[in-house]
């Protein structure tokens, strides 16, 4: 090898322990080969064995069919055909090369190298050149080393992708089956559901329904206008785990209960026709959510006769009801004072984002401990929705509510509250709530009461949040 040569390689090497992402690695080999033969263009096409295409890796990976005329893309794919058992294709002819360098030169215009693993095809590199442009034999066997050096580089990169979906996948199944551990309302469930699957079928928008009395609602996004995305739930058959249509663009996952659908996970491509692996991958995310959503709906049934919300322990909202309307009447009869008390934790929805759904059921837990602590005996606390609580303060008037309110306010802001508990990331983290009070006014509902208390929290978050306001 002469010193130009073993410069070359010496730089490829470099380039290639180099972490960077696709454009950049294809523009660095480029510089680096215009160093050593006068080249007009350097490009790299991987297979996707899903669609069958070529797809060009520096460029976000799209297929080639879609950006190139006839008469560009035709010998890109005729060498891809050729190339394989060959060590080239030169000028469009199949070429290994010999046993010995002999002096012999070419006049070319272009060379493919493949992109191998296990012995398998799975790409091309394609080097253009002004016509008639001279090489020598001794150029191709170092071209032919450049190329197998690509070749090991892009086998890691695509297996590293390929294991970095499989450990989303694992993550999104995992989530999925966590979420039931502590929640059982469908309406928390199927938003949650929705969103992780959307995470993780990016360049897809999918559709979560749920059957109600024969009708199939859309319970997650909030809108769907895509017609064909109704027609193909009338399509729909318990024994098929998919249906696909339009052009294999849109495909539908019914959710089952003992052999019925009660409901159906719908995924639009944006781009391309759903992959094999996104229709199996999906297949197994619908089986997973429906089992999720069948437990939540048998627990839901048992929970009807519950008087405790399961996560915090305090009253639900049925078991609240009961007793507001009991707390209503002993309060007309004695002309006791009683108070509302509205919580709504501030930007709850940023530590679920921020830490996972998990830990924010570990806020909440820990604000329904800190709200308990903070009451008399005779109080009614109650999970009243997601990240809200109510509270019934029996025998009070408004300035003592606004001093237990107050104090309860502080003792939040000064908590710091562990999430992921006993775990290797257990963590201290800060919330706030806001607040909102009113007083019964004796002629009032207990509805209207709350009303006015909502309005006063409604008051406290517009604001600045961390604060409690008092219903006039
Ligand atoms: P704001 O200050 O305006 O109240 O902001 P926010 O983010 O708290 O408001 P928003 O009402 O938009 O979000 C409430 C979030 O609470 C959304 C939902 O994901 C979350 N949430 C509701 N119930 C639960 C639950 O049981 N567990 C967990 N981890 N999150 C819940
Ligand atoms: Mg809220
Ligand atoms: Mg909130």
């Amino acid at each position: 090898m002469d010193n130009k040569q073993l410069y070359f390689l010496n730089k490829t090497s470099d380039i290639l322990i180099k972490e960077l992402d696709a454009y950049d690695l294809v523009k660095e080999l480029k510089e680096v080969l215009l160093t050593y033969i006068n080249l007009v263009d350097l490009n790299i096409y991987v297979f996707d064995p899903n669609t069958s295409t070529l797809r060009n890796y520096a460029q976000n990976w799209c297929v080639i069919d879609e950006t190139m005329n006839d008469d560009i893309k035709e010998p890109i794919y005729n060498a891809y055909n050729d190339i394989h058992g060959n060590d080239f294709v030169i000028n469009n002819k199949a070429f290994k090369l010999p046993q010995t360098i002999s002096e012999i030169s070419f006049k070319i215009n272009s060379i493919y190298m493949p992109i191998v693993k296990n012995g398998m095809v799975f790409g091309i590199i394609e080097l253009l050149f002004d016509d008639n442009t001279d090489i020598d034999m001794s150029s191709l066997f170092i071209m032919k080393i450049f190329g197998t050096q690509i070749s090991l580089k892009l086998q890691n990169i695509v297996l590293n992708e390929q294991s970095q979906i499989n450990v989303e996948f694992h993550d999104s199944m995992k989530n999925i089956a966590k979420i039931i551990e502590t929640q059982y309302e469908i309406n928390y469930i199927v938003p949650l559901i929705g969103e992780m699957l959307d995470r993780f079928i990016s360049d897809h928008l999918i559709y979560v329904f749920l059957k109600q009395e024969d009708c199939f609602n859309l319970v997650w996004p909030k809108a769907c206008n895509d017609e064909r995305v109704f027609e193909i739930l009338k399509q729909l058959d318990k024994d098929y785990p998919s249906m696909l249509a339009f052009d294999d663009k849109i495909g539908a996952f019914p959710l089952l209960s003992d052999e019925e659908i009660t409901g159906c996970i719908v995924a639009k491509s944006m781009i391309e026709k759903l992959s094999k692996r996104d229709i199996d991958y999906l297949e197994q995310l619908t089986r997973q959510a429906a089992a999720t959503i069948n437990r939540a709906n048998s627990y839901s049934t048992i929970l009807q006769y519950a008087t405790l919300d399961a996560l915090t322990n305090l009253n639900n909202r049925r078991q609240f009801e009961t007793r507001l309307g009991q707390e209503i009447s002993i309060t007309k009869r004695q002309g006791k004072p009683l108070c509302a008390m509205m919580i709504d934790i501030d930007f709850f929805k940023s530590v679920n984002d921020t830490y996972g759904h998990s830990a924010g059921d570990e806020v909440l837990r820990s604000v329904a401990n800190i709200i308990k602590q903070a009451l008399r005996e005779s109080d009614i606390p109650a999970r009243y929705g997601g990240e809200e609580f109510a509270v019934l303060l029996p025998f009070t008037h408004i300035d003592e509510a606004k001093i237990v309110g107050e104090r309860l306010r502080k003792s939040i802001e000064d908590a710091s509250i562990t999430i992921n508990q006993g775990l290797e990331n257990e963590k201290l983290i800060k919330v706030t709530i806001s607040m909102g009070l009113a007083e019964f006014n004796s002629v009032e509902t207990g509805e209207a009461l709350f009303d006015r208390a909502d309005k006063a929290l409604y008051c406290a978050k517009t604001n600045g949040r961390n604060q409690v306001r008092v219903s006039e």
